[in-house]
């Protein structure tokens, strides 16, 4: 009863801060704490939440058997599904052809774009820290779950004198990271309502002039995500696991919306975890593995966004791409999107990596710079969206029985 109140009680409060941000643009600013408060309070718990995760359901696995295959069978999900995704975005920017004849005066250069630009390889090596504490400390996602898996492979490789002191306590911690997420998720309405309100407030100048410049593009960037959403994986999860997609949407319904609202994989980990576990009835152990790998590793989303984008792009210059070179976009798309961390405007930096990878012009990037924000919250869903599936369509192979 719970679960459906609060999954109105966030649309409720969406209506509201686009109304609010919307006709009371100037006293935004005095509902934009809930929204911080919100985010803040998340962020405090993935690093702890993810750790005892996946510590416990490392261990919970058993053996170096049963980890090989949960991993195959993760990543072999990943790769496929972001493949997926790419080439689904770049077939639709090819029919659409959005960037013939966009308006290259909206360029605007100098932009901050350094943060979060790591090259693959850069990425692959950070994944082992040089300082765990550290890795906890700035929530660096990939290292904490480089460290968990290797601290809870490990553990049960000693016996069980200490084994079983580690099981029980890091599977206590991880309950009460639980009950701590169940506590922060029952305020969502009130930080999604800070958060909106001040989306809206920020864009509502020029609202009308980026539809009628940027519509095609967003348009072939958004039908190709719901298609992808609502066609491909669910067809996969009905002919893979024999799930009930729309059971399975609905039960996704707040980690759906607040993944939309923040723009952050990783800030939603926490809800996609509890809904996984609560609502679809996937055990701990593949919770805990799919879904915070998932965050950082596995995103549709972007990599589908990034085609688009780099040929959009590409078509706006003029410069027209052979197959060879539209296939290397695919191909970088989809380890950019690895590469990518779950923050905000994430995907915005990795295409200027695509970019170079072509020769294409960085500046480029200013045309999309206006309507970055809206389309990071469809692409930010379509992301937790497949974690959440995956994690479905796993366990069922793992042969659980499940709510969906
Ligand atoms: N915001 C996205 C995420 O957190 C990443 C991106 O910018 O594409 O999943």
């Amino acid at each position: 009863m719970r679960k459906i109140e609060l999954h109105w009680q966030i649309l409720i409060a969406l209506v509201l801060s686009v109304v609010f941000g919307y006709f009371f643009t100037e006293h935004v600013r005095h509902v934009a704490w809930l929204g911080d408060l919100f985010l803040r309070a998340l962020r405090m718990i993935i690093a702890p939440l993810i750790f005892s995760s996946i510590v416990s359901g490392v261990v919970g696995l058993g053996s170096a058997e049963n980890l090989g295959r949960m991993s195959a069978k993760t990543f072999g999900y990943y790769l496929v599904t972001s493949l997926i995704a790419a080439v689904i975005g770049l077939t639709v920017v090819n029919i659409f052809k959005p960037g013939v004849g966009a308006d290259l005066g909206l360029t605007e250069s100098g932009v901050a774009l350094e943060a979060g630009a790591g090259t693959f390889g850069e990425t692959l090596m950070n994944i082992i820290p040089t300082n765990i504490i550290q890795a906890l400390a700035e929530t660096d996602m990939l290292s904490i779950i480089f460290f968990a898996i290797l601290f809870g492979f490990f553990a049960t490789r000693v016996g069980p004198k200490y084994r079983d002191p580690i099981e029980k306590g890091f599977n206590a911690i991880f309950e009460v990271m639980m009950r701590i997420t169940m506590f922060i998720i029952r305020f969502a309405p009130l930080g999604i309502f800070g958060i909106v309100s001040g989306i809206v407030a920020e864009q509502v100048d020029d609202l009308v002039g980026i539809f009628s410049r940027m519509g095609v593009y967003m348009l072939a960037v958004i039908l190709a995500l719901l298609f992808h959403s609502f066609v491909i994986l669910p067809l996969m999860m009905k002919y893979l696991g024999n799930i009930n997609p729309i059971k399975h949407l609905k039960a996704m319904s707040v980690p759906l919306l607040t993944a939309f609202t923040t723009s952050s994989s990783s800030a939603t980990l926490p809800l996609a975890m509890e809904a996984v576990e609560q609502n679809s009835g996937v055990s701990k152990k593949v919770t805990s593995f799919v879904l915070p790998l998932g965050a950082t590793v596995n995103m549709n989303g972007t990599a589908l966004y990034e085609c688009v984008s780099v040929l959009f792009i590409a078509q706006a210059y003029g410069i027209e791409l052979s197959l060879i070179q539209q296939s290397i976009v695919v191909l970088t798309a989809l380890l950019a999107s690895i590469g990518a961390a779950g923050i905000p405007m994430a995907g915005l930096v990795v295409i200027t990596i695509i970019l170079s990878v072509l020769g294409l012009p960085l500046e480029g990037v200013g045309l999309i710079l206006a309507v970055e924000r809206i389309l990071d919250m469809f692409r930010t869903s379509v992301n937790v969206w497949s974690d959440t599936c995956g994690a479905v369509i796993i366990a069922k192979s793992e042969g659980e029985t499940l709510k969906v």
